[in-house]
């Protein structure tokens, strides 16, 4: 069985949409991407952080998606990340209300013995120094590095996000940040700078809009599955990273084509994620609602047509 590690934050949520407000709540970038990638018959294990406020019921709710959590450190005396965000009313865009980094402000990640030969790495967003930290703790070059970030950490930690970008196969990206981080607004041409800033292979996130997937000459896209109610976009795009890292960790195949189907597995995901408030929805995710919803995924792009 494929070994995945994970590292991202876990986190206290507060969020605002048009239809509702939580208190703090399971967050965090690794949990979304831990529930997504335990979809797959995969050993992944979660790096993180949290406080001595952080219930046990959150870590025991991971463990139970056979997620090892070994390495998500404790400090007792410390405050879990929190972060807190306000969605307009398209649901595509959001305003971040807070972000307390807490225990994260001095985390030194430790890889489990373990995992340090796993097959793939899932870089999810927190501090690029983090991220590239767990890296360099891995015994063996793994076979595939995947990073997701955000336009926090350009704002805050640029050169430090560069350099591990460098180091990477795979970054997953929305819009937004792909044009702040190359000031190209064309996302065929911010692709093609990603490509030179190291990763072989680029992933566009446009929310409502699909996905992207770029390498060299070639692109593929997904749509997002049209949905009768978004309740909560949070967390939609670590989902899809989870899924997305989690097929491939599950099928050792890291060819474009499989790349591929990799997408539509992480957009299939992640329109289970926005359907509750937080991780409510994947918590409860069933596989035969995952394979119902592929094969509407495969319905809503399949036409015919002949070409004279
Ligand atoms: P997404 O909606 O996919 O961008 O992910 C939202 C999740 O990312 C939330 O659960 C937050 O806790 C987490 N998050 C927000 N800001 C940051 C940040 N600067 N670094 C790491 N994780 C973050």
């Amino acid at each position: 069985m494929s070994k995945l590690v994970i590292v991202g934050t876990v986190a206290f949520d507060a969020i605002e949409t048009p239809f509702g407000k939580t208190d703090k709540i399971l967050g965090g970038a690794a949990t979304f991407i831990g529930l997504a990638a335990s979809q797959f018959n995969v050993d992944a294990a979660i790096v993180s952080v949290v406080g001595g406020d952080f219930p046990k019921e959150y870590l025991d709710l991971l463990a139970n998606k056979n997620l090892d959590i070994s390495g998500v450190e404790i400090v007792k005396e410390g405050k879990t990340f929190f972060w807190s965000g306000k969605y307009h009313n398209d649901m595509n865009t959001r305003d971040t209300l807070a972000t307390e980094l807490n225990v994260l402000a001095d985390f030194n990640p430790i890889v489990p013995e373990d995992y340090k030969k796993a097959d793939v790495v899932m870089l999810g967003n927190l501090h690029p120094l983090v991220q590239m930290s767990v890296l360099e703790q891995m015994n063996k070059k793994p076979k595939m590095v995947i990073l997701d970030t955000m336009n926090f950490w350009m704002d805050c930690a640029l050169d430090e996000l560069k350099a591990v970008i460098n180091k990477v196969d795979v970054i997953t990206i929305n819009d937004e940040e792909a044009r702040q981080l190359t000031g190209e607004y064309s996302l065929v041409v911010a692709a093609q700078k990603i490509h030179k800033m190291g990763p072989k292979y680029v992933v566009i996130k446009k929310g409502e809009h699909g996905a992207l997937l770029f390498h060299n000459e070639n692109v593929f896209f997904a749509p997002a599955l049209p949905l009768k109610e978004v309740f909560d976009p949070t967390g939609a795009g670590d989902t899809f990273a989870g899924g997305f890292a989690g097929y491939l960790a599950k099928t050792e195949d890291y060819s474009f084509e499989n790349m591929k189907t990799a997408v539509i597995y992480g957009s299939t995901l992640a329109s289970f994620c926005v359907e509750k408030f937080g991780t409510e929805r994947m918590e409860q995710l069933q596989d035969r609602e995952v394979y119902q919803r592929l094969n509407q995924f495969k319905q809503l792009t399949k036409f015919e047509i002949i070409l004279e």
